[in-house]
């Protein structure tokens, strides 16, 4: 019945001259542009809408000076050597039609846990999980068994599933692990790569994280994130996906429970058969509705973050910071994740190195420091736009100062004569340039499996259905184009 009703809807808006895609996709971020590809490349007419001039959302890049910067990329996480089976990354290259050498990844080094006022307690882990078990059979003897079952739970448990029920990852920790200390440094590096929720983790999220950092781990390609959106843009071209920038959707037409057309911000009205949103839950609900957006500002996220990016003219190396990749810091007795009572939490964070992954013979060609910690969205909001400067001015030093706690000390006139960029974003960046509520980067707390809407043909994609990272956004985007739309349409033509 309802295919009869919108195929007549299609047909006039045909004759009224309107676009009509099979497919509209909300957001050309890696999710959006993995949907568009899977889609694209069963023949479906589709069009990406991205508000923004530049594909890539969280992950994307921008230039300052002739200068590239990557906007999120760390690492990519879920990284497998060539072979292994049954791996997310496995699975996305081969539903994308991707080889493997085209995103050209590099593994990391090695990264560390590091706690205490000067990083004293540390673990470190590399793409080889074994190391990571023989730092805690080490450092934490009596804790080793309840790790190896915690893993093997880990292990077992279907990340995968559309309909897990909630249950906290304290509670299954602890079942495990009985000191404290190993616990925190284990929920310190999964929730700062993933978590939306404050203090605890969905054991579902826990178990995705787990296996994205640990049981895979981290790669980079040398070009960083470029490398893999020019890739992703290549392949929804070929497959003859359209995409249109600078050309958001301002609103949803909602008639008889569906999407029935997008209203664009240049006031032109497109209509499609389904539509795929990437925007965030809470923030597609304000593009519907009033009423569901009231009810979806329940679900949205508390937690942001700053980071700063600092670009030297000399290798990390130099410095004799040439060892670690990624290191996660927590310099109090409790780790705290949680939104911050001052503008920035200084007592713990993420120091990233691009330039240590192993590259071969090949270099960065300049040095880069990324540090980034928890911030508080509404006392950066607030500020006025001279005192914004200051402040981040201020927070700049303040975060390297703490992060540098945790690495090999420098010379500091010697750091301050390598220095030859600097660049910081607050939550004020990160909703300005993605349009996430509260400039959350993890989405809403409570994730939307099935990612269904109120409306039968809109569907969520991305953060807020479940998945997150570079990995997970993408293979987010192909499990809502395969589940909503090819999967159904298959089994509504196999009777027949
Ligand atoms: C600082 C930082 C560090 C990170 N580090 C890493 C990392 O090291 N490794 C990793 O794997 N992941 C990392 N991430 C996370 C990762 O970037 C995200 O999880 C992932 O990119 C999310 O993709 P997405 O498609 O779900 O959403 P988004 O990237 O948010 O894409 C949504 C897109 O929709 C567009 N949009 C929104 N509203 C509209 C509208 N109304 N009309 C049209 N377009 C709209 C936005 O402009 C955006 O382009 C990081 C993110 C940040 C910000």
């Amino acid at each position: 019945m309802a295919k009869g009703a919108n195929e007549s809807f299609a047909e006039s808006m045909r004759m009224t001259g309107r676009s009509h895609y099979d497919v509209a996709i909300i957001g050309a971020g890696m999710s959006g542009l993995a949907a568009g590809i899977r889609l694209a490349h069963f023949g479906k007419r589709v069009c990406i809408f991205e508000r923004h001039n530049a594909p890539g959302g969280l992950n994307g890049f921008y230039s300052i000076g002739g200068r590239k910067f990557d906007v999120g990329l760390h690492a990519m996480t879920n990284f497998v050597a060539p072979g292994m089976r049954g791996t997310p990354l496995g699975k996305l290259l081969r539903q994308l039609r991707i080889d493997r050498d085209e995103f050209a990844l590099c593994a990391q080094k090695q990264s560390r846990i590091a706690f205490g006022s000067q990083g004293g307690q540390s673990l470190r882990f590399t793409n080889d999980f074994a190391v990571l078990e023989s730092e805690i059979a080490a450092k934490f003897p009596r804790q080793i068994d309840g790790w190896r079952a915690l893993v093997r739970e880990v292990k077992g448990y279907d990340d995968v599933s559309l309909d897990v029920p909630t249950v906290s990852a304290r509670k299954v920790v602890a079942r495990h692990l009985t000191d404290p200390l190993l616990s925190a440094m284990i929920f310190c590096p999964l929730m700062y790569y993933g978590s939306a929720q404050e203090r605890d983790m969905d054991f579902a999220q826990f178990v995705i994280m787990f296996k994205a950092l640990f049981l895979e781990g981290f790669a980079r390609p040398l070009a960083g994130v470029r490398q893999i959106i020019r890739v992703l843009l290549e392949k929804y071209r070929q497959a003859g996906g359209e995409r249109r920038m600078k050309c958001g959707v301002a609103r949803i037409v909602e008639r008889q429970g569906r999407a029935a057309a997008l209203v664009l911000d240049n006031g032109e009205e497109v209509i499609a058969t389904h539509v795929i949103s990437s925007a965030g839950f809470a923030e597609t609900m304000r593009m519907c509705m009033p009423p569901k957006l009231t009810e979806a500002m329940q679900n949205t996220g508390t937690l942001s973050f700053v980071e700063t990016i600092t670009i030297l003219n000399r290798q990390p190396e130099e410095f004799g910071w040439g060892d670690d990749t990624i290191v996660f810091f927590n310099d109090s007795e409790q780790f705290m994740y949680e939104r911050p009572k001052a503008q920035v939490d200084l007592r713990s964070g993420v120091i990233c190195l691009p330039s240590n992954f192993l590259y071969g013979p090949a270099r960065m060609p300049e040095g880069i420091l990324r540090v980034t910690c928890l911030a508080d969205y509404d006392r950066w909001m607030r500020l006025p736009e001279t005192v914004y400067q200051a402040d981040k001015r201020r927070w700049f030093a303040e975060i390297q100062l703490s992060a540098r706690r945790f690495m090999p000390s420098v010379d500091e006139a010697e750091l301050t004569r390598a220095t030859v960029a600097t660049d910081m974003f607050t939550p004020r960046t990160v909703e300005r340039f993605t349009g996430h509520f509260h400039g959350t980067i993890y989405g809403a707390p409570r994730k939307i499996r099935q990612g269904t809407t109120h409306l039968e043909n809109l569907y969520l994609c991305g953060t807020d259905q479940g998945f997150l990272g570079i990995v997970g956004a993408m293979l987010s985007g192909i499990s809502m184009a395969n589940y909503h739309i090819l999967q159904k349409e298959h089994a509504g033509r196999a009777p027949g």
